[in-house]
């Protein structure tokens, strides 16, 4: 079984999120050999986006979503480095402004997809519209449960386009998540990350867990796959999603287009061209 396929949810297939330990690190044991395979796999993405820029016909978007301090800022901090910002957006979705909350759920995710040759991150994102919003009743369950519905059509729309979609969920366990927020509260470089609502967001654990698993079931497609990543282990959680994403970029295979120019009488016009402009 390739590394993708064992960190992949089947389509069609309920997914039951005690099957994945939070601690665990499929494919990977031996943390420092993951770890410099983690810097070489960096390196690749680099090249690839490279590649898919200068292509400029095809897009990659890479959703991050967990609970707090789950890692979300440190994949993009860690994993996305080798990206060059000239072709890379990445975007975070925080509570929607008055504007955004005038339109649809998918209106401000739209005007955020990735342009043709650009790689997306998106920190947080439309999902947030069943997890956030289901578990706080911030609309009706009548709208939101149609919404996963929408959401494959948005992204199967998305990649008839030419939009390659990978969704990651960053599977933290609650002790992890607990160690983690305490150590955002005692470290003062760390502090202003702290949000007294990530208490009460802990505190709805089993609701989000739900959630997230009917997510996972209900959208994970095969053009348009989710991801459950063990994130505990903050070296697995980069080495896996690197991993996934350079096998992706490998299959996309983007090449260097060869524009038709005439490199020989170019070349001669600039060796032998005006030394100064006239
Ligand atoms: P953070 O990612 O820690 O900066 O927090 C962003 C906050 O915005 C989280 O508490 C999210 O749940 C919240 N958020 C993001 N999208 C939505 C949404 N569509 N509706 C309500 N809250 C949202
Ligand atoms: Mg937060």
């Amino acid at each position: 079984m390739s590394f993708v396929e064992k960190l992949r949810v089947k389509p069609g297939k309920k997914c039951d999120l005690s099957n994945w330990k939070t601690d665990s690190t499929p494919g990977a044991k031996d943390e420092a050999a993951a770890e410099k395979a983690t810097l070489e796999y960096v390196r690749e993405l680099e090249k690839y986006q490279y590649k898919l820029h200068a292509e400029g016909r095809r897009s990659v978007l890479i959703v991050l979503q967990g609970m707090d301090a789950s890692g979300k800022d440190g994949v993009v901090r860690h994993v996305m480095s080798g990206f060059d910002p000239l072709g890379c957006n990445v975007t975070a979705f925080k509570a929607p402004t008055v504007e955004e909350l005038a339109h649809d759920f998918l209106w401000r995710i739209h005007r955020a997809i990735p342009a043709r040759g650009d790689v997306g991150v998106f920190n947080r994102s439309h999902y947030e519209d069943v997890l956030v919003v289901r578990v706080h009743d911030l609309v009706p369950k009548k709208e939101w449960s149609k919404r996963y519905e929408h959401i494959n059509a948005f992204e199967s729309l998305l990649a008839a386009g030419g939009t390659t979609v990978l969704k990651f969920y960053l599977h933290i366990g609650r002790a992890e998540q607990k160690r983690r927020l305490i150590e955002r509260l005692d470290d003062p470089i760390k502090r202003w990350k702290f949000n007294a609502r990530d208490i009460d967001e802990r505190e709805l654990w089993k609701e989000y867990r739900t959630a997230y698993e009917d997510v996972l079931t209900r959208c994970s497609t095969e053009e348009s796959p989710w991801f459950v990543i063990p994130a505990d282990h903050k070296w697995y959680r980069d080495h896996a999603i690197s991993r996934i994403l350079v096998e992706t970029f490998a299959r996309l295979d983007p090449e260097i287009p060869e524009p038709e120019l005439d490199v020989k009488r170019l070349r001669a016009r600039l060796v032998d061209g005006p030394a100064r402009g006239q």
